[in-house]
């Protein structure tokens, strides 16, 4: 599955973060069988349907999509010379699918920055650096060949082309993801250039900075196009010690309506270009995992790899419908089940029986 791997500077709270990520327990609840590796954390990524759907189908039990998150060991400057976990870093973030930073905006005089003060744009800018370094070594190594390619096989040309372009963004200090709208990062798949994947950026935030409307426009515009998360990493670490009336007085007390982990998770579904549609019975609701744009078909096949292989169709009821009639028999009666095809494109919110040959 998709996974997006944390980084960020030593000190800014990442393994405090990682802690609640690896402790809350959607996964023991939901997954007995799965097989974590010790740098996974997991997170469900909240969604209120499911409930409504249990109680619409007395389901023995909720099963939400969840979003993987990879600890990666720290980033020192120099990393993409191979200083100190340089290489291993890199190697790591190469297997990721998106890159999730850490950034400390929190004061703590007893907490050291390993830069001396707290300063978001040159946090971003350390990690953006070591990353644009290293691709533009790939790139100095890849481009003589494309070139070469580009010249005896036409068809070669445009990644011949768009690696040319990037080394240009990459040496004017941008990452191929802020330039996402000048190049077809598509072209340079097979060279898997770090700065490419999708950015996400977390804030770890004291109460002051929570609360305070102004500050958190602009931290989320410093990193616009990527999403921002605010969240306190201590406070969510204490948070899933907690039962959920003790929970709820904790972040009421900081100011927020949520846990930052159930808005971490949405970022983090967002940022790797997921959705969900869901199913529902007496055994359990559920929502299923799929990349945007997913056909009918290749959704079943999430569920089962025979069921992609003998797909005949999906009956299809909106979510909003399917709540509005109050069961499948009424949706099917007022005329809003939907027969779907193997070219049918899902949408969020779908409620799915698939029928399929085995
Ligand atoms: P890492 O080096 O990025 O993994 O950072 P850690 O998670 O180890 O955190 C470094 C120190 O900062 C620890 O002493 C944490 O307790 C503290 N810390 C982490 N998050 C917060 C926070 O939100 N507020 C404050 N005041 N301290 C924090």
């Amino acid at each position: 599955s998709l996974t997006l791997g944390i980084v960020g500077l030593p000190n800014v709270g990442k393994s405090t973060l990682f802690n609640a990520l690896t402790r809350n327990d959607v996964l023991a609840a939901n997954y007995p069988f799965a097989t974590i590796e010790p740098n996974v954390g997991v997170v469900a990524l909240p969604d209120p349907r499911l409930d409504k759907l249990a109680e619409l189908f007395n389901s023995e039990k909720i099963v939400p999509a969840t979003v993987s998150f990879v600890d990666i060991a720290g980033i020192v400057k120099g990393a993409s010379e191979g200083a100190g976990l340089g290489n291993k870093f890199l190697a790591n973030i190469r297997e990721a699918n998106a890159i999730c930073q850490v950034i400390r905006v929190f004061d703590d005089p007893d907490v050291v920055h390993v830069d001396g003060r707290v300063d978001p744009s040159s946090d971003i800018e350390t990690i953006n650096t070591e990353l644009i370094l290293a691709d533009l070594q790939t790139l100095e190594k890849a481009l003589p060949r494309l070139e070469k390619e580009g010249r005896t096989h036409k068809d070669r040309r445009p990644a011949f082309e768009a690696a040319a372009k990037a080394k240009d963004i990459l040496d004017a200090g941008r990452t191929l993801f802020q330039a996402q709208a000048e190049l077809d990062v598509a072209l340079l798949r097979e060279l898997n250039l770090l700065t490419s994947k999708p950015f996400l950026y977390v804030f770890n935030a004291d109460e002051g900075v929570l609360t305070d409307e102004a500050r958190l426009k602009e931290l989320r515009e410093l990193v616009a196009p990527a999403d921002a998360v605010f969240l306190d990493a201590k406070v969510e670490s204490e948070l899933i010690e907690l039962d959920a009336e003790s929970a709820r007085e904790l972040l009421e007390s900081i100011g927020q309506l949520e846990p930052g982990l159930d808005a971490l998770a949405r970022a983090g579904f967002h940022t790797l270009g997921l959705q969900t549609y869901l199913t529902a019975g007496p055994k359990e609701s559920r929502a299923w995992t799929i990349p945007q744009g997913a056909t009918a078909p290749q959704a079943a096949g999430v569920i089962h790899t025979d069921f992609e292989r003998g797909f005949i169709k999906a009956e299809v009821i909106s979510y909003g419908d399917l709540v509005d009639t109050g069961s499948v028999a009424a949706a099917r009666a007022a005329g809003k089940a939907r027969m779907e095809g193997k070219d049918y494109v899902m949408a969020d919110g779908d409620v799915v029986e698939f029928r399929f040959n085995v």
